[in-house]
């Protein structure tokens, strides 16, 4: 997936004048030195652009604003090379509306034991200046991610490049339009919730369309522009016929590029980045777009089924965040469905009544045509395949009535023990952390949907991160997790996110 976006994160150094011009041009060569660095490093998927010092309120205050309007700038890192006076920050900080990395590092590595003299300290003294600056984030309750460690340390720089990729969750999380074309399931709960408060909290525009609206679209597909996609279909896929005739399953693989085509078209037409379906409001539809909306989460759409707008406006989030990573496993909307509670071979099997993101799939994808088992159409075509092994994430964003909460649980893929021939859809198995029985169990506490965002990419402390940009309350699912803290943390949480 290529946004065609090219983001920048600034780097600002803070400082003052009391020490003089020599020990700022110090300064100045070191941070610039730095930048050069972090981005000679190839670790960090976005350019670093260095800033001139910043040494006092008006300066400070000027940067920030830039920043604030600079459509490239995804976020400033900002680091205290000697002491600088946090009252110079408060307003620049105050305006500020992008994401903030705090990194505490410092230029040498090693105290100089033979030639230290107080003109050394006072040039290096980021334990002392950044302790400063971080007192008025505190102070002022403003979200900000600190990562502490040697700029030339890979770790370090990999926690800054995660840290860029939840930046850019943050920053694009406000363009994210959705589009419903069905509304929620008759009767459902968990995908329900209040569409002012998103917009709010997120900056999501969710929109209603009837669905005869999109129809038009499929139909003015061209038979050659259709013919074309199958083609293309039958060559990056394997055909299981599994007993159909050839020409009947061709026209039902038809009748699904027709629909990828046509919603594409629909979508890009009106600008809508992620899409809900429903399999019980299709109006002409003649299936229930299946390989269709596979295709479009693989080109980065965001995708919930049965209405469920809050999942495909966080999977369409988390696509954006995943898309300059390199070698990405992949990233999709889930379901869990059946769980194997075979001591030591515990897990739940992933899948939907047909769409998983092919971007996820491990080895041969095919083609399968099958009854659907609800609903009153044709038998829709769609994608099947494994998925990859490996560690991952589920997140549910669910609305509480009086807020958001993102549930988050960390969860290990494998391949089931035996193939399951006779299951027609896309699947993924996986057993979440601390166990299944703990992970489902809290899960359950937290009030966990049974959709999720997946994603093999992204890590639960970016996602904790986004959370609190966004100003939601956010609980972690994994190795660290007691039922008992889980159920205090919620408690207390319910007291700070009212
Ligand atoms: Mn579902």
């Amino acid at each position: 997936m290529n946004t065609g976006k090219k983001y920048q994160f600034w780097f600002c150094t803070g400082s003052q004048d009391l020490y003089g011009d020599e020990c700022l041009a110090n300064v100045a060569a070191h941070s610039k030195e730095m930048v050069a660095f972090l981005n000679a490093s190839g670790i960090l998927p976005h350019e670093v652009v260095w800033k001139p010092t910043l040494i006092t309120n008006e300066l400070i205050r000027q940067t920030f604003n830039e920043a604030n309007n600079d459509p490239n700038c995804a976020g400033v890192i900002t680091w205290m090379h000697t002491f600088s006076p946090a009252k110079s920050w408060i307003l620049g900080l105050q305006e500020f509306r992008k994401p903030l990395l705090h990194f505490h590092t410092q230029y040498n590595q090693e105290i100089p034991y033979d030639s230290i003299d107080m003109d050394f300290m006072n040039e290096n003294q980021a334990a002392h200046g950044d302790r400063e600056y971080g007192h008025i984030f505190s102070r002022l309750h403003k979200d900000r991610k600190v990562v502490m460690g040697y700029w030339k340390d890979e770790k370090v720089l990999r926690r800054i490049a995660d840290w860029m990729i939840t930046a850019i969750g943050v920053i694009e999380s406000s363009h994210v339009r959705v589009c419903r074309v069905a509304d929620n399931m008759r009767n459902v709960a968990v995908t329900e919730g209040d569409k002012v408060e998103a917009q709010i909290k997120f900056g999501w525009e969710v929109d209603a369309w009837p669905i005869n609206s999109v129809i038009p679209y499929v139909e003015a597909v061209s038979k050659g522009d259709v013919d074309a996609l199958v083609e293309e279909y039958y060559s990056k896929y394997k055909i299981l016929l599994e007993g159909r005739d050839e020409k009947e399953f061709r026209e039902h693989v038809a009748v699904q590029a027709a629909q990828e085509i046509g919603f594409e078209k629909f979508l890009s037409e009106h600008d809508y980045h992620a899409v809900v379906t429903h399999f019980g409001d299709l109006g002409a539809l003649q299936q229930l777009p299946g390989l269709a909306m596979q295709r479009l989460m693989e080109k980065g759409y965001g995708f919930g089924a049965e209405g469920d707008w809050k999942t495909a406006a966080l999977l369409r989030v988390m696509k954006l965040m995943t898309a300059g990573i390199k070698n990405a496993k992949g990233t999709s909307f889930m379901e869990d469905y059946t769980y194997n509670l075979v001591p030591g071979k515990e897990g739940i099997l992933q899948a939907h009544m047909l769409e998983v993101c092919p971007t996820i799939a491990d080895g041969d994808i095919s083609i399968k045509c099958q009854p659907l088992s609800m609903g009153d159409r044709e038998d829709p075509a769609r994608l099947v395949f494994t998925s990859k092994e490996g560690h991952g994430i589920a997140c549910s964003l669910i609305d509480l009535g009086n807020r958001f909460r993102l549930i988050i649980n960390e969860v290990n893929c494998h391949k089931t023990e035996k193939p399951m021939p006779k299951l027609p859809v896309a699947t993924n198995f996986w057993t979440p952390e601390p166990s299944l029985e703990v992970g489902a169990e809290a899960w359950i506490y937290a009030g966990g949907a049974h959709h999720t965002a997946f994603s093999y990419d992204l890590t639960a402390e970016q996602m904790v991160d986004w959370a609190d940009a966004m100003g939601i309350e956010s609980v972690v699912i994994n190795n660290d997790t007691t039922i008992r803290g889980l159920i205090q943390e919620m408690r207390w949480n319910s007291v700070y996110y009212r």
